[in-house]
């Protein structure tokens, strides 16, 4: 699935092919995505130009004069800019056209994605209202975190994953951070003191943004255009390694299932 460092590489991938071109055409091979491509979208955007290219959570967004594209890639989306002239294949459900001729192409074989079309703000669209804060942002803070889960008594890293918390901190993020900063996952949020969430946030800050620089950890968001694959892969600590030595102490690594999501962690480093 893609998580916040790999949309926000496939933002940054997309944005200087895109930003100030005009929209010459817009297709829609499969309009039911996770929810149906507003068809009224086409008429609107066509003709437009892109003025810039956001990203709120895990949404990316697409602005223009009259209304504002709301992409997600859901479990297996991808964009990639390719030339007009590249046949679409089977799971390429949407296109934007450019007069450039170049295409921005979403693929999404499992159809968990998401095309949306916005007229007003679109941080006030119904999926983007709630968010909690960008966790890269100074409101996503320990003394934050502490105040908002005084009375939440879930499991610390179900906590971190619920994107009314804060948002982009997917299951390998919730599993690094919670081993760098030694605290056991199965915790409840409301128990955590201030120390020890001034020693997470700054854990969750330092793990998204290095896996922003080396492009995310999983492979196939985005394409560039010579079709190189865009990312390489993050040394993980905990997540995945299931019965190897711990880096820090050498016990093995334990794997348990919260909220039917893979938990690693080590019991003797994190209390
Ligand atoms: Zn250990």
């Amino acid at each position: 699935m893609p998580e916040l460092p790999e949309v926000e590489t496939s933002r940054r991938g997309i944005k200087p092919h895109i930003i100030n071109k005009k929209v010459k055409n817009v297709i829609i091979r499969h309009k039911s995505l996770r929810w149906p491509i507003p068809t009224t979208m086409k008429k609107q955007l066509v003709g437009q130009v892109i003025q810039e290219v956001k990203r709120r959570g895990k949404y990316i967004l697409l602005y223009t004069s009259a209304g504002t594209v709301i992409l997600h890639l859901g479990m297996s989306g991808s964009l990639r800019i390719l030339k007009k002239s590249v046949t679409p294949e089977k799971h390429d459900h949407f296109d934007i056209v450019f007069s450039n001729n170049k295409v921005l192409r979403l693929r999404d074989p499992r159809r968990f994605g998401a095309v949306l079309w916005s007229k007003t703000d679109p941080l006030l669209h119904k999926l983007l209202i709630n968010l909690g804060p960008e966790p890269l942002s100074d409101a996503f803070s320990a003394e934050y975190l502490y105040k908002s889960s005084r009375t939440r008594k879930v499991a610390i890293k179900t906590y971190l994953m619920n994107s009314h918390v804060v948002v982009g901190v997917g299951n390998i993020y919730a599993n690094e951070s919670l081993f760098a900063a030694g605290i056991n996952p199965k915790r409840t949020a409301n128990k955590i003191s201030l120390k020890s969430y001034q020693k997470l946030v700054p854990e969750i800050k330092s793990i998204l943004k290095k896996s922003i620089e080396q492009g995310g950890t999983t492979l196939k968001d985005f394409i560039n255009e010579d079709g190189k694959p865009g990312y390489f892969q993050q040394t993980l600590c905990v997540y995945g390694r299931t019965s190897e030595p711990c880096i820090k102490c050498g016990h093995s690594i334990k794997q348990i299932t919260q909220a039917q999501r893979s938990t690693f962690y080590c019991t003797t480093c994190q209390k």
